[in-house]
């Protein structure tokens, strides 16, 4: 347990707790422990916790524990795994208590899989967000069905697009994160063709791009000790991004960022106004590298 604020009102936390990059800052209260489908084999966050929806008493405890700790609080982020598998009822309740309790709060946010995404009805979505609900982190790692089937992503590409769709339909905010590298040297070029189609077709309003690195606890590690799978060196990773960037034909904008700390080469911009930039930033590494050390990168 890991402990905030004053002595008589702290936040619980169960267990390690993570959030987007974009989250730095915001308030973490855990709605949910784990992740529903906690099956990808990519993934460790939370193969030591069993899924389950926290207490709505003692999140709320959290929440007035943190409003006693904490003068101003503009964000705030709803952990652990997927907090959007919770029913409507009790999100709605959630962000009725932090309206109350925040009322300088401007959104709330959390993980959605793409399966939570399409369970809910196109109504209940558009309520999160009339009741301050922002942005949807959702994991789509790949626009391969192959890729995605080989890491048991739970989902399907037209599942991932729907779900992208639906979000941003619902007037919320689709925050996308892909892995570069996901598919091996076998499916480098399908995975990277296909994500940029994927993106083109789903329109996201963020793009993210992670490089992949492997905790020993996630399933696939095992597969990288037998050589039954291969992490991609820096230039081939590059190549990946740039045939993907190739195949981006969005219309909308989409914020895209390749500035996670697990990323070799650092990229940041909109498509479809910077994709051409984007990609002479890559091919002047292909050329002269200059990519992160790899005794620097982080999960
Ligand atoms: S990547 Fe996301 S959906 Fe997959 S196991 Fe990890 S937290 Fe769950």
């Amino acid at each position: 347990m890991e402990c905030v604020g004053a002595r008589d009102a702290m936040i619980q936390y169960e267990g390690d707790v993570y959030r987007p990059p974009s989250e730095a800052s915001s308030l973490i209260v855990q709605a949910a422990i784990g992740c529903a489908h906690n099956d990808c084999t990519f993934c460790s966050m939370f193969k030591g916790k069993r899924f389950r929806v926290r207490a709505e008493d003692e999140v709320i405890r959290d929440f007035r524990a943190a409003r006693a700790a904490y003068r101003e609080v503009r964000r705030i982020f709803l952990a652990d795994g997927d907090v959007l598998a919770l029913s409507n009822e009790r999100l709605l309740r959630l962000l009725g208590e932090i309206g109350e309790l925040f009322p300088e709060c401007e959104r709330v946010s959390f993980y959605g899989s793409p399966q939570d995404v399409l369970r809910k009805t196109p109504e209940e979505l558009a309520a999160l967000r009339e009741h301050g609900a922002g942005f949807v982190y959702l994991g789509a790692e790949s626009g391969s069905g192959r890729v995605l089937e080989n890491v048991r992503k739970g989902a399907t590409r037209n599942e991932i697009i729907a779900a992208i769709k639906k979000i941003e339909a619902a007037g919320l905010i689709s925050s996308v994160t892909f892995i570069s590298g996901l598919g091996g040297r076998e499916l480098s070029e399908e995975h990277a063709i296909e994500t940029g189609r994927l993106i083109s077709e789903a329109e996201p309003s963020y793009a993210s791009l992670l490089t992949l690195l492997l905790d020993p606890a996630a399933p696939m590690y095992e597969d990288v000790r037998a050589g039954r799978f291969s992490f991609l060196p820096p230039r081939e990773i590059a190549a990946e991004t740039l045939l993907m960037l190739e195949h981006t034909e969005i219309e909308k904008d989409c914020v895209f960022r390749s500035n996670h700390a697990s990323n070799y080469i650092s990229l940041k911009g909109t498509l479809p106004r910077d994709k051409a930039r984007m990609m002479d930033e890559l091919r002047a590494a292909l050329k002269a590298g200059g990519f992160k050390d790899e005794r620097f990168r982080l999960l």
